[in-house]
């Protein structure tokens, strides 16, 4: 196969983009491929975990985050009733990295702060309106063929990163199987600027909330608060987002005169699924195209960024001859088990703690939560879990 001077990405979400900087930061030709004609404006992840941060700074992008951001150290699990069950306060991570904090910011804005820095640098070889159709590969190299403006294009390269998304064409292409589960609800996403911290008492900007029967989560960002909420049996997409079901719920949490004014909702299904290898050959799964999972604790998006720039690390090795191809293998066997191990459970267990009921089980969860964290070095294990710093120390164990 020809023309194996580069990596190929699919995919400009903050995947993508965190990878296409970090290979050309390490002086790695790059072609960036998105499907469309702009970045799109992604209202889904907007919590970023500390080690991501950490990585970020490495990167150099950091700061221009946590200033298009907002700095939360502190997050709550609440109950209707009893108000604040537990809190949480990331400073106690102060040795465990340089950010002892979430940023509430919209992955849209890491997307554009990157793609922004790679036309600033020259380094990156973006195109926009490039969308993936097929891959192919051989001994020396991958394919892939792309719908562009001007009809249908080959391009080649010697590695390529499948960074799009969770319908991934790439990974459906091989033939990778994406076992998991879908949710037989759907989950809705309503933003409001109504400052819901003047009516709960002590409200943090990150708080996942349970009622008897009902759920759901408070998340600042910049300017708005964003609701998360479950569907209730045989309510479809179209029923979910209509004014008297979205004014209803936010009624129902927070009584007031008059309606909300929303500024976005959205209803979306939810899956818990991980693909059967992050590799084949030259192609690499990344990011939701590897795995997806409910975003209640806010580890989508953050452990794809971890599989970036986990992959990109041993491409550099191996790219520049310090490692031999076999480096890459190292890629799923670390990023793998992550997913299923921690990723996946964690975020089940989320869930079902929102979900619980029975008015016994809720009580003992919720005692445990006040006992952990009350406890110094229960709570500190905690959140090094919560946050994902655990996770990245046990990847570097495996493979
Ligand atoms: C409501 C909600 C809240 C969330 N909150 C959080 C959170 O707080 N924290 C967190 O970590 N995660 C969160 N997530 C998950 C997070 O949004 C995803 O994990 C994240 O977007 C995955 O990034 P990605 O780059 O892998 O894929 P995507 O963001 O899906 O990006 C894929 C990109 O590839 C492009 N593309 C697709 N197909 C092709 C093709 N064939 N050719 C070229 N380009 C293509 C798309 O246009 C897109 O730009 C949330 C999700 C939802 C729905």
């Amino acid at each position: 196969m020809k023309g194996n001077d580069r990596v190929l990405i699919a995919g400009a979400g903050p995947v993508g983009c965190v990878a296409a900087l970090h290979l050309s930061q390490n002086g790695i030709p790059v072609t960036l491929l998105e499907a469309c004609a702009e970045l799109p404006e992604d209202l889904r992840a907007s919590t970023f975990h500390p080690p991501t941060l950490d990585m970020l700074d490495e990167l150099g992008v950091v700061e221009r985050l946590i200033s298009e951001g907002i700095i939360c150290p502190v997050w709550q699990y609440r109950d209707v009733q009893d108000g604040v069950i537990a809190e949480w306060d990331l400073g106690v991570l102060g040795n465990d990295t340089r950010h002892p904090y979430r940023v509430q910011c919209e992955q849209y804005k890491l997307t554009r702060i990157i793609v922004e820095e790679l036309a600033r640098a020259g380094s990156v070889d973006v195109r926009f309106q490039n969308r993936v159709v097929a891959a192919a590969q051989d001994d020396d190299g991958v394919s892939v063929e792309v719908e562009a403006p001007g009809g249908r294009e080959t391009l080649h390269g010697r590695y390529l990163v499948a960074a799009d998304g969770a319908s991934s064409v790439i990974r459906i292409g091989q033939g990778i199987g994406f076992d998991g589960l879908t949710f037989p609800e759907l989950w809705l996403c309503a933003s409001t600027a109504y400052p819901f911290d003047d009516h709960f008492e002590n409200l943090a900007p990150i708080a996942y909330v349970a009622g008897v029967d009902f759920w759901f989560v408070f998340v600042r960002v910049p300017g708005l608060w964003r609701l998360l909420m479950p569907s209730r049996p045989g309510e479809s997409a179209e029923m979910l987002v209509t004014d008297e079901s979205v004014q209803q719920r936010m009624q129902q949490i927070c009584p007031k005169d008059g309606d909300y004014d929303t500024y976005h909702r959205t209803a979306y299904a939810v899956h818990q699924r991980v693909a059967d290898t992050y590799r084949k050959g030259r192609i690499f799964l990344a990011g939701d195209s590897a795995h997806i999972n409910n975003p209640l604790g806010g580890m989508g998006m953050n452990g794809g960024i971890h599989d970036a720039v986990n992959l990109c690390e041993k491409l550099d090795g191996v790219w520049h001859g310090r490692t031999d191809e076999s480096e890459l293998d190292r890629y799923d066997a670390q990023r793998r088990p992550i997913a299923i191990e921690y990723v996946q459970l964690a975020t089940l267990r989320n869930k079902a703690l929102l979900e619980e009921t029975d008015a016994d089980t809720r009580r003992t969860k919720h005692d445990e939560l006040r006992r952990t964290a009350a406890d110094p070095v229960a709570a500190r294990n905690y959140l090094l879990q919560s946050s994902m710093i655990g996770v990245l120390a046990r990847a570097r164990e495996l493979g």
